[in-house]
């Protein structure tokens, strides 16, 4: 576990962020207003295995606060929330609310930052029972149903010595995951951004069909399940995965420093970035810390992960690092450090806990230290020790293959207000709001998955390539001409 070989300060520090993660819950005032159309769902929930919840049912209050994976809840009120069990209970539903002029929203882990899924009005579909999980081994492939999470993913195929470029966090499923394209460890060698790993899936068109869909059944479809987020115009009930040997001896290597040496480091990040292989994964992040390390609250953390098969060839990935390393002096260092992927899950889990959230995501074309140079002494003013923004650098050429997923360029920044007591929600959201005033000038894109879209009506166009935005659009004529599922939000 890398909890043991943590030091007992770095332990204190990291087991206090979790504690804060975990100790409280939000309120949420519940709803009891009657729905317009009860005995119209009643219908529905006659024909399908799985529940139909009202507004007026007393469980709604409850369910609707369950639909979303933080706790700062969003106001909207869909009409009724159904909690799918079967293809057929999908399929059911997608016609029912086709009949009935009714929008759908479909949900799998509720982890949109901006509850994507959840409208006023409409239907909720909860895909959070689909959960088929089917490994051949030896073609490397596996049919996976879109509410397994990370952790769970990484365990199955571990156990069979193979991997996928599966999310960061250990509590993030594949259905919205993969179809905004998927960020996820290891893809600088695991084929990119996760989606170009989704060899087929199926799901359910806006007329209620099931359909295969792969490179030569609607093959469209499969260019805009790579990406296109809240843009996909069906509902997904399982994917087909291609997986990936799982390297075996990762380690990492990190490094701690006081915020004010960011510009530093930030300078260097390129740098090293450039040095290191691709399977090497490189982040930075602002972190705050609930107390003082060395005099530091607020610190620039570098952690590099390297993804190899032997403990000598992790030693020589993540040699640049030590080799070229800024002249600051680090407050906390691990160098070459054995982990597993269930350690990776634990440690950013740590920095990314259950809480009230604000968060969005900025591209930009501009060095991270011009970025920094902006934006650091933001940062130090984060009212919530929780609060974080991750940052990437790609300062090699990016070549994208041909899919929806198109933003990528060479500075990314995530920045993440964390909090916990909704008393501290005005100064948090105040916070992150300012934190959009000054990177949004400087940026050229969004990525869809993390962005705040409501944010600007034009977050999510700016978080694909124009030509991509159009071709979405057009795919959303085609498979969904009636709009019976809801698009980008805030669009
Ligand atoms: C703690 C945390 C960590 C994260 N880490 C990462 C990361 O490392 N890398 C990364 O890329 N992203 C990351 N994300 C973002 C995450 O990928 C998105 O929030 C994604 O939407 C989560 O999937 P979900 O099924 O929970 O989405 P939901 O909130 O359930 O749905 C969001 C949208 O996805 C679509 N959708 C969901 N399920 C289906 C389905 N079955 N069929 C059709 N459409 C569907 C719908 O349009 C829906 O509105 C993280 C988010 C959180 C909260």
């Amino acid at each position: 576990m890398i909890i043991k070989q943590l030091s007992r300060r770095q332990f204190s520090v990291l087991a206090s962020r979790l504690a804060a993660g975990f100790a409280a819950f939000s309120s949420f005032g519940g709803c009891s207003a009657p729905s317009p159309g009860n005995k119209t769902f009643s219908d529905l929930a006659a024909k399908i295995a799985g529940d139909v919840i009202t507004r007026d049912h007393e469980s709604y209050a409850e369910r609707r606060r369950n639909l979303i994976w933080q706790l700062r809840k969003t106001d909207r009120r869909p009409d009724a929330i159904v909690q799918a069990t079967s293809l057929e209970d999908v399929i059911s539903t997608v016609k029912f609310a086709a009949q009935n002029s009714m929008k759908t929203g479909i949900r799998t882990g509720g982890h949109s930052w901006v509850h994507s899924s959840v409208r006023d009005g409409g239907i909720v579909l909860d895909m959070s029972r689909f959960r088929d999980l089917a490994v051949d081994a030896e073609n490397k492939t596996a049919v996976v149903g879109p509410a397994i999470y990370a952790r769970e993913l990484a365990a199955v195929l571990g156990r069979q010595g193979l991997g996928f470029p599966m999310a960061h966090c250990s509590t993030v499923p594949l259905g919205g995951y993969l179809l905004g394209g998927g960020q996820g460890w290891n893809w600088g060698s695991w084929g990119g951004a996760a989606c170009n790993s989704v060899l087929g899936l199926e799901a359910v068109t806006a007329d209620g069909e099931p359909v295969r869909v792969d490179e030569k059944n609607h093959p469209d479809l499969l260019w805009a399940a790579r990406g296109s987020g809240p843009g996909f115009p069906a509902v997904v009930t399982n994917y087909h995965l291609k997986l990936y040997p799982l390297p075996r001896a990762i380690h990492l290597s990190s490094h701690t420093w006081p915020l004010q040496d960011t510009l530093a480091v930030s300078e260097w990040l390129p740098e090293v970035g450039l040095a290191l292989a691709d399977k090497v994964e490189l982040f930075m992040f602002l972190l705050g810390l609930p107390e003082p390390v060395d005099g530091a609250s607020k610190v620039v953390n570098v952690t590099a992960v390297a993804f190899a098969d032997t403990e000598k060839e992790a030693r020589e990935l993540l040699s640049p690092i030590s080799a070229t390393r800024p002249a600051a002096k680090p407050i906390m260092s691990e160098e070459v450090k054995p982990v597993m992927f269930d350690d990776l899950f634990n440690l950013v889990d740590l920095s990314f806990p259950p809480c009230r959230t604000a968060a969005d995501t900025f591209y930009f074309d501009i060095s991270m230290r011009d970025v920094m140079e902006k934006y650091v002494d933001h940062f130090a003013t984060a009212p919530s020790p929780m609060s974080n923004v991750l940052c990437e650098v790609k300062p090699k050429p990016i070549h994208l293959p041909d899919t929806a997923y198109s933003m990528r360029r060479l500075t990314f920044l995530s920045p993440y207000s964390f909090w916990m007591d909704e008393n501290e929600d005005e100064q948090n959201i105040a916070w992150m709001r300012r934190t959009q005033e000054i990177l949004a000038p400087l940026s050229v894109g969004h990525f869809v998955s993390e962005a705040d879209l409501e944010a600007s009506p034009t977050r999510s166009e700016r978080s694909f390539s124009q030509a991509n935005w159009q071709k979405i659009q057009a795919l959303k004529n085609k498979y969904d001409p009636n709009g019976v599922f809801h698009t980008f939000l805030g669009h």
